[in-house]
């Protein structure tokens, strides 16, 4: 298997396969890793694997290597393999073509669009149709997926792949009235959880400022409670659907009998008193539904924070990512198990 993660990142994605999940490393680079395939069908065990890593960005099932000097030599076998794996496959709506790879490797970019349009001019003359309904975005949704994904680790080595597991991850697009960076954290956590802030839903943003995160819940609809000492800027400043609140997060409580539908956390602060006094808390007084609370990870190891949120994941169904736009941090989203009383 082959997965790819945030560039920089590889050693913490190894590191997870390897120390919790006892998987073994054969190579990595910038932003991916390959991974030894067990005995078996690789992807029947990995099946329970995929979705609980945490690092990982999307994995490639059972890739094969292909070598080539020239954009002609590797458009050629890539066109070749697709073809013979697409025999009894019926291709009747928009599929993945999926062509990527480390963008630190100067002029890669320029080489994988040159093999993209090679192959795809290949397989036009032979099944125009299959070639007019290839799409180069992935699905927005977590989960396995059929298509062609092609991984560059350099300018004449790739790993091609029929199916894959997308985790999540991806890059968002900027809001110009987006107060902060930090807007697209929150959108991209929501394609991780499947669902968003809308209409008429409440929202308690802890550590809100400059509003990013509430910005992005107030632009859907939903009415928003900002909690923070520091100023809200850009978009975030006077929305008719904030309310800036100037007090400390670790004291605020909803109302008597009116949890939030929705509890966003984004405090610089140590992860386990986050996550001991805010997430576990909240989520143990039904005060939300559904939660999107960031936990920075620079000051501690992050393999240890992992393994002990692990064991907290099945019973809250939390879910663990690092996503494309974190730094040294982790996005958990999830629902709380049953709202209850206070
Ligand atoms: N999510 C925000 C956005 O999208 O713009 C960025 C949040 S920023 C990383 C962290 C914020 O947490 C800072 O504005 C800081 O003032 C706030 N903060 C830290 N400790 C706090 C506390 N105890 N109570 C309330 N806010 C706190």
């Amino acid at each position: 298997m082959l997965l790819t993660c945030q560039a920089g990142f590889e050693a913490l994605l190894a590191r997870e396969l390897t120390e919790l999940h006892g998987r073994t490393v054969t190579e990595n680079g910038p932003g991916w890793i390959r991974l030894a395939e067990p005995a078996g069908a690789p992807t029947a065990i990995d099946a329970p694997l995929l979705p609980s890593l945490a690092f990982a960005h999307l994995s490639l099932v059972s890739p094969v290597e292909f070598r080539g000097e020239s954009v002609n030599a590797l458009a050629s076998q890539i066109s070749g393999h697709f073809l013979e794996t697409l025999r009894g496959e019926r291709i009747e709506a928009a599929w993945p073509s999926v062509w990527f790879g480390p963008h630190e490797l100067v002029g890669l970019g320029r080489r994988i669009s040159a093999v993209e349009s090679t192959f795809i001019e290949q397989l036009k003359k032979r099944l125009a149709r299959v070639a007019k309904l290839a799409s180069p975005d992935l699905p927005r949704r977590v989960g396995p997926v059929r298509g062609l994904f092609v991984h560059f680790v350099d300018f004449g080595r790739v790993f091609v792949a029929r199916a894959a597991y997308v985790h999540g991850p991806r890059r968002m697009a900027d809001d110009p009235l987006a107060p902060s960076r930090s807007y697209l954290k929150v959108e991209e956590a929501y394609v991780v959880l499947g669902r968003e802030p809308t209409t008429g839903e409440s929202v308690c943003d802890l550590g809100a400022a400059p509003g990013g995160w509430s910005y992005s819940a107030a632009k859907r609809g939903a009415r928003v409670v900002a909690v923070d000492n520091g100023p809200l800027k850009g978009g975030a400043l006077d929305h008719p659907l904030i309310e800036h609140r100037r007090e400390d997060a670790f004291h605020f409580a909803p109302p008597a009998g009116q949890p939030f539908d929705w509890l966003f956390c984004d405090l610089v602060e140590d992860p386990h008193h986050v996550r001991q006094n805010i997430l576990q808390p909240w989520l143990a007084r039904g005060w939300c539904r559904q939660f999107v609370v960031n936990l920075k990870f620079g000051r501690v190891d992050p393999i240890g924070l992992l393994r002990e949120l692990r064991a907290a994941q099945a019973d809250t169904g939390l879910r663990i990512h690092h996503l494309y736009h974190d730094r040294e941090e982790f996005t958990l989203v999830g629902q709380a198990p049953a709202p209850g009383p206070r």
